[in-house]
């Protein structure tokens, strides 16, 4: 097979590394792609980009510096105190190596003049790859011997200038900062005459992110096989990403006077791609995360009905006992590698699916967003924990705060506004006017608890079934003498407490709302007003789901807390008349202590 020599590539990447100029870089990388033959040059593009393959699938490469250091002792018969100290000295692996090679007397003629042993045969492209694959993938008992053992066979036929750049390389430490995109202009001059023929190869890696392959149909193919690439399942397409505005008027002029609102669900974004049975999941930065997720595994094969599609959404970690969101952080305990099946038990997700890119065959990335979210409903079974992202249609600044206090009291981080012009594609890997994010800078801190009645209650679900999962709690308003609803309470109850609770509260039940609670919400069972509890939450919140100052901040918003939690304490001190009034209530709202958010949080995987 024709391959490309690795000192060629050593070479390239000498003068890289002391070039500034991103042209230059580019004019280096034309010259180097037109000289590589095409059944290499994705492997060249790899380990260009210092890895061993797409985002989505690359062998992780990284052996430990040791022992790295050891097979260098080993190729060069040199003792292991001798490198170590060099390492120590010079701190760069891929120095030591070709230092020490450099010092090291040639013992042959051959070796004089080529700087390698005697029987070497050329490092290649494809062979340095293919070890480096090996390498990656040795895994179990002898895994380190077997590392060793290829790498020493490298060294041994590297001149010093490739151990350089090899041992960089299989250290995970080649960092020649040549960006995706220099790589794709080089490309396009390369193979498609000039820079000019970009945006092409760019929606080509966006389609299918995988910059070997696109250098490869390129090189092959030419244009022509790079406006054929597809949506295919099982790849990942580069995520839409949005703009941030903070003013919802300037949101709606940016939109077109209107605009979706949708929730801004505060988990990780999944890419779910289904093909019969088979079901991959990809996070926002493309890794395969399938393994992950199970359960949304699961959720995709039941309630997807297409044979082939790809979808996006939210996955929203639950609190396990009132089905509740709960915020991203405690999705971080379905990262682990071992005991899947517990955290599933534990930490259960929803999953948002919001958007939707291709279905049976046909990609539907070019369709406007409105006839995208009419395709997704027509896909998509909803079931407890797999329902459409919940949006609405907004043309007024007061309607998209109205969503947002909505989405925020109920666990999101604010809300997604999207156009829906006959423009309003899918947009990949672009952050565009096309949706704008809308998230508060800032948020309340709750110090103080609050005394609640028990109004109503919520049957619980899991580990909470036959008993109640969550409580519909009120404040109490003396001036209409009436307990309007702040909070449903699912948190903070101990073991004892949930046997304890509808013993407690069995007496007061009733089979309608009692006349003097005033709510939004339909609860599973109704009490008299009786039963006080102690709470405390995160913040206080406008909530249009909630009963409490309802008009009196904003028309249309009550107060709501968020994250609310059981104290422990029963207030049987108190009567449901002592509890904490809907005056106080407002009052600590306006004396909440404002918490900064930072202005760009890091983002979510
Ligand atoms: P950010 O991470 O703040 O830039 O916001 C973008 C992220 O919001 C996306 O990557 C998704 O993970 C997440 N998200 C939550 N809900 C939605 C939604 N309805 N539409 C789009 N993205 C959403």
């Amino acid at each position: 097979m024709a391959d490309l020599e690795y000192s060629l590539l050593a070479e390239f990447y000498e003068k890289i590394e002391s070039t500034s100029s991103r042209l230059a870089m580019t004019d280096l990388l034309v010259g180097l792609f037109r000289k590589t033959p095409p059944e290499v040059i994705d492997k060249l593009v790899y380990l260009t980009r210092g890895v061993l393959g797409p985002d989505y699938e690359a062998p992780e490469l990284g052996v430990a510096e040791k022992l790295a250091l050891k097979a260098v002792a080993q190729a060069l018969g040199v003792g292991q105190k001798e490198v170590d100290e060099a390492y120590k000295k010079l701190g760069d692996i891929g120095l030591v190596v070709e230092e020490l090679m450099n010092k090291r007397k040639p013992s042959s003629l051959l070796d004089f003049f080529g700087g390698a042993s005697i029987s070497s045969k050329p490092l290649t492209v494809g062979r340095v790859y293919d070890s480096l694959v090996n390498i990656a993938k040795a895994t179990g008992p002898g895994a380190q011997d077997t590392k060793i053992t290829i790498l020493v066979s490298l060294l041994k036929d590297a001149k010093p200038k490739e151990a350089r750049y090899l041992l960089r390389a299989v250290t995970g430490k080649l960092r020649l900062g040549v960006a995706d995109m220099t790589i794709i202009d080089a490309l396009s001059a390369a193979f498609a005459g000039s820079k000019a023929m970009k945006p092409v190869i760019e929606r080509a890696y966006n389609v299918h992110p995988d910059l070997g392959y696109i250098a490869k149909v390129l090189a092959e193919r030419g244009l022509e096989g790079i406006k054929e690439v597809k949506v295919t399942v099982g790849i990942p397409v580069k995520p839409m990403l949005a703009e941030r505005l903070n003013d919802p008027e300037e949101i709606l002029r940016k939109l077109g006077g209107s605009c979706l609102v949708e929730y801004k669900y505060d988990g990780e974004r999944v890419q779910a791609h289904k093909k019969g049975d088979n079901v991959y999941l990809f996070s926002r930065r493309l890794e395969n995360i399938t393994s992950h997720y199970p359960d949304v595994v699961e959720m995709v094969r039941e309630n997807v009905k297409a044979e082939e599609a790809v979808l996006e959404g939210e996955i929203v970690a639950l609190n396990p006992d009132t089905g509740e969101m709960l915020p991203f952080q405690e999705l971080m305990h379905r990262r682990r590698k071992y005991d899947v099946e517990e955290a599933m038990e534990a930490y259960p997700v929803a999953v948002f699916p919001f958007d939707i890119l291709y279905v049976n065959g046909e990609s539907l990335l070019d369709l406007p967003l409105p006839e995208r979210k009419k395709r997704l409903a027509e896909v998509i079974r909803e079931g407890d924990r797999f329902r459409l992202a919940r949006f609405t249609v907004a043309s007024s600044a007061e309607e998209i705060l109205k969503f947002f206090e909505e989405a925020v009291s109920e666990g999101c981080e604010g809300v997604m506004c999207k156009s829906q012009s006959p423009d309003s594609i899918y947009q990949m890997g672009a952050r565009g006017w096309l949706w704008v994010k809308f998230k508060r800078d800032y948020r309340y801190e709750m110090t103080d608890t609050v005394d609640l009645v028990v109004v109503g209650a919520f049957y619980g679900r899991g580990k909470r079934a036959g008993t109640y999962g969550a409580l519909l709690m009120a404040a109490y308003s003396p001036e209409e003498d009436v307990f309007k609803t702040v909070c449903k309470v699912g948190s903070g109850f101990s073991d004892e407490d949930l046997a304890q609770l509808p013993k407690l509260l069995e007496p007061y039940r009733i089979d309608h709302r009692h006349p003097r609670v005033v709510s939004r919400m339909e609860a599973d069972v109704w009490f008299v007003p009786a039963v006080v509890l102690e709470v405390i939450g995160a913040e206080i919140t406008l909530s249009p789901m909630h009963t409490c100052a309802l008009g009196r901040i904003r028309p249309e918003a009550g107060l709501a807390i968020r994250f609310p939690r059981f104290t422990g304490r029963y207030r049987v001190d108190k009567k449901p008349e002592d509890a904490t009034t809907e005056e106080e209530l407002i009052e600590i709202y306006k004396l909440q202590r404002k918490v900064a958010l930072p202005k760009a949080p890091v983002e979510a995987a």
